[in-house]
């Protein structure tokens, strides 16, 4: 059937203000979901750290036993791995597989935590942007010994790069983790020390200082994550909160269920379930709300399928919101229409995803080896696609702190510096299709407005759509 008869289907299933009325419910009566992203530079003690205080969590509670107690057991095995990331990077690269971000759940006493792992070596910014991107808070671990501090913050350090990366993607809360404590005598001089450089740091980067929380931890000894020695020496002089105390006050993001349905597609696969056949789809719902029976489009191309099934959580459920991490399988369309970094929307005209093939981005520079001039070639990263590009325009940098312009049309985008760039890119088309990429300016949409831009396997810069133009029609 063509788009036209298909705008004109009405809309069956639940109304829209019955799902929103029972999602506020749920959430006043249950505990509130957020999705977290840990990094830190590599060896900071990521693993040892997550693995120990799951382990603990799962035997804080009962109730909360199972789903800490599965995650944990997964850790044993080494899914959540950041180690297993650096082990089974060659191998797997030598098949060609994309490692996908690995997703597990924890909860603490009022949060529900969907835990995006993000493997910290360098070769794999990839796979961590794409964990980042679908985070809402992030865990920034910090190794405190004399040294590894320096090195992690110094200029091929990755403590910088990941806290700007996971904010210039739309993180809004940091947990500052300063990490192995144990090894610097539980000294209080350090831990200050490490605060007071990485506050302006991050200030800078744009986290709100009120909500950014720091906490001192010795993550391979269990202290302070769920429980601190209160006659340690820790408890000595810190009588602040656990980790798990921090990360169950962390705020819930506002969720976007009025705008239409934007899914961009994580991962694709054909088959089978106990739930249901066809094609099942994954990623996260950034914004609206998806119900079994809906009519989806995938764009780019003009091919759409039925909802037949959902599944959050391993979960069956009749429909999801914004902010749900979500398998859909549709029946009636090919699996060749829908790749990753595609993005499912409704299909009626007034609310499909517009392509575009250049658009206009306020971009946070990062720290290139080669400077970015006008014309250079670059790859735009954008949910889970990546496609070429080129820096066709330099419009104009601006200071970091201030917001004022520096210069107009720049000769080069120099490190540190915002910058406005107009960008073309080439994606997609031929054989009677549209070419260009889903992406809405942040006016439109902020979750489809997010960019990453790198050049030779190097992220250059990260930044927000700030206006779309639209590629041209199929043919011309
Ligand atoms: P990741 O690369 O950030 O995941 O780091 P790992 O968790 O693999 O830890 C790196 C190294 O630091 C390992 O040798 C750990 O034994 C050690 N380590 C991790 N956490 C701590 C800690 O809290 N204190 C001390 N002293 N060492 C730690």
């Amino acid at each position: 059937g063509g788009a036209g008869s298909l705008a004109t289907t009405p809309k069956v299933g639940i109304a829209h203000e019955r799902i929103v009325e029972e999602y506020r419910k749920r959430e006043k009566e249950g505990k509130s979901e957020l999705s977290l992203v840990v990094v830190g530079h590599v060896d900071a003690g990521k693993s040892t750290l997550m693995g120990r205080m799951l382990l603990e969590l799962g035997t804080l509670s009962d109730r909360e036993y199972s789903a800490n107690e599965r995650a944990s057991k997964k850790i044993g095995k080494g899914s959540f791995a950041y180690a297993w990331a650096l082990d089974s990077s060659e191998e797997e690269r030598e098949r060609g597989v994309t490692i996908d971000v690995a997703q597990d759940h924890f909860s603490t006493p009022h949060r529900q935590f969907t835990l995006l792992d993000a493997p910290g070596h360098r070769d794999f910014i990839p796979n961590m942007i794409s964990g980042a991107a679908q985070a809402d808070s992030a865990l920034l671990v910090i190794d405190s010994i004399h040294g590894a501090f320096e090195a992690g913050f110094g200029p091929n350090g990755q403590t910088r790069e990941h806290a700007l990366l996971v904010r210039s993607l739309g993180v809004q809360q940091v947990v500052v983790v300063v990490n192995k404590l144990d090894a610097v005598g539980y000294s209080q001089e350090r831990y200050d020390e490490i605060v007071s450089k990485l506050q302006p740091f991050l200030r800078g980067c744009g986290f709100d200082e009120a909500k950014t929380r720091f906490v001192p931890c010795g993550g391979s000894v269990g202290e302070n994550l769920a429980v601190r020695d209160e006659g340690g020496e820790l408890g000595a002089w810190y009588d602040g909160p656990t980790l798990v105390e921090v990360l169950d006050t962390l705020e819930p993001p506002r969720r976007n269920l009025d705008g239409p349905l934007r899914l961009p597609v994580t991962n694709v696969f054909k088959g089978q379930t106990a739930i249901a056949s066809g094609v099942g789809v994954s990623g996260r719902v950034v914004s609206g709300i998806v119900q079994i029976g809906d009519r989806l489009r995938a764009v780019p191309g003009d091919e759409s399928g039925i909802v037949r099934a959902i599944e959050v959580d391993s979960d069956s459920v009749p429909w999801a919101v914004a902010g749900n991490n979500v398998t859909v399988y549709l029946s009636n369309i090919d699996v060749i229409q829908i790749a990753v970094g595609s993005v499912l929307c409704p299909s009626n005209a007034a609310d499909v995803v517009e392509l575009c093939d250049t658009f206009t981005a306020q971009l946070l520079v990062f720290t290139p080896t080669y400077p970015l001039v006008q014309g250079t070639a670059v790859e735009v990263f954008h949910h889970s696609a990546e496609v070429p590009g080129k820096l066709v325009e330099l419009l104009e940098t601006r200071d970091k702190s201030t917001g004022h312009v520096i210069k107009r049309h720049p000769r080069v985008l120099s490190r540190g510096t915002t910058a406005l760039c107009r960008i073309e890119v080439r994606s997609g088309g031929g054989a009677g299709k549209r070419s260009g990429v889903p992406i809405e300016s942040v006016d439109k949409c902020k979750d489809m407005a997010r960019i990453l831009v790198r050049r030779d396997g190097e992220t250059v810069a990260a930044g927000i759509v700030v206006e779309t133009h639209p590629a041209a029609p199929a043919g011309a």
